[in-house]
């Protein structure tokens, strides 16, 4: 069987037309295919508005600004989500702590969240924004955090880093009717990809505008905005604070032509879900609870072994595959574990749903250079491994 990585890019020969076409246009960055790529993506999700930049860590960061996180605030997200979605809490000087989840999901389990929120207000202090991680694509309990959202006054910002596609409810994820902003990832391990790329969605005006301005310097060149009445061709004004958080119109000639194939994307993805699951059912392994209200876009395939139960490590697993050319990852180490997380005050023990998630979780390889028949070959190689549990 070919070697094969938890997640692999997808690159035909269309993507690198599309591509060379750009690299023989006028624009490198910033241009056109950066506007097209906006303008669709927003269609796609049902958004008004779409903002590029040039990662989703970016996003993370540009989507806090933009909802005015700073030094005085509280922000929370899950324990298991990538160290970006903490991250940008702290960029902005923010508190940040963390809602415990619900294994089977491995996204912020509801009940803790109230909970949480129901002590916090009767210590006096309420989270600004919670991140929402849709962990490996699979939906989080959209509505039921919206409806806390405007009980508690807190803001919602959606991290659907691996869920571009992904539907909750009928709505595409993105289409922020259960939050205020979405932001995506378009790094080469992801659904569709520039390389390296990120997107915020909202429905605001006042959001998309602070967002564009952050995303280049905090300049402006809008007539209107100016506060000066100057009209010299060449004079810009700059705001307030910015980076240079562009998306080149490279990255986003990838992304256009790899848009038209998200359907297809979506719909293999599944597929290859549906036959794990299929093989891996009456087995010790579990596979990542998808809502049912929902549809993942898997980008991860989530199993879990209770391996201390079962005497064995995961390494041994790991171990295993590496026999096979087989890549398996873990998604992820808990944020509160990391030692920067641990040295402003986290400690094991804190999150145990995450912790015992963590210790049980690892992710098979789900991409679309896979054949039904090295998905099948890998779910075997799984229940040899289980053979050995005690
Ligand atoms: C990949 C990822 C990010 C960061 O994405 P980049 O585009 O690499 O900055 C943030 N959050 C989650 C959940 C991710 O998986």
């Amino acid at each position: 069987m070919k070697p094969t990585r938890y997640a692999e890019q997808q690159i035909l020969d269309e993507d690198i037309k599309n591509v060379i076409d750009t690299l023989q246009s006028d624009y490198l960055t910033q241009g056109p295919q950066t506007l097209k790529f906006e303008k669709s993506l927003s269609e796609f999700c049902g958004s008004e508005f779409a903002v590029s930049c040039n990662s989703a860590t970016s996003a993370l960061h540009l989507a806090c600004l933009a909802l005015g996180i700073g030094p005085q605030s509280l922000v929370w997200t899950s324990p298991i989500s990538f160290v970006a979605s903490a991250n940008c809490a702290v960029y902005c000087q923010s508190d940040i702590d963390f809602v415990d989840i619900d294994i089977n999901t491995a996204n912020i389990d509801t009940t803790s969240l109230k909970a949480k929120l129901e002590l916090s207000r009767r210590k006096g202090r309420l989270p600004n924004a919670i991140i929402v991680v849709h962990m490996g694509g699979a939906p989080a309990d959209l509505e039921k955090i919206s409806e806390l959202s405007k009980e508690f006054g807190f803001k919602v910002i959606e991290d659907a880093s691996h869920a571009l596609g992904a539907t909750y409810k009928g709505s595409t994820v993105g289409s922020c009717k259960y939050s205020d902003l979405t932001v995506f990832s378009f790094h080469a391990v992801k659904i569709i990809t520039a390389g390296e790329g990120g997107a915020v969605t909202c429905n605001s005006p006042e959001l998309q505008q602070k967002m564009e301005r952050a995303r280049s310097h905090g300049i402006t060149r809008d007539r209107a905005l100016l506060l000066s009445d100057n009209n010299e061709p060449w004079y810009y004004e700059q705001h307030s604070i910015g980076f240079n958080y562009r998306m080149s119109d490279i990255g986003a000639s990838l992304c256009n032509s790899q848009l038209q194939r998200l359907d297809t994307n979506i719909q293999r993805r599944n597929q290859i879900a549906s036959l794990y699951t299929e093989k891996l059912s009456q087995s010790v392994f579990s596979c990542q609870k998808v809502l049912s209200n929902s549809l993942s876009a898997f980008h991860l395939f989530i199993c879990q072994l209770d391996f201390a139960k079962k005497q064995l490590t995961k390494k041994q697993l790991f171990e295993h595959f590496q026999k096979i050319k087989v890549n398996l990852n873990v998604h992820y180490i808990p944020i509160h574990l990391q030692p920067f997380y641990r040295s402003k005050g986290f400690k094991d023990g804190q999150f145990p749903q995450a912790e015992e998630y963590y210790a049980r979780a690892f992710s098979l390889p789900m991409h679309l250079n896979l054949t039904d028949e090295m998905v099948i070959i890998i779910a075997g190689e799984l229940l040899n491994f289980a053979k050995k549990c005690k």
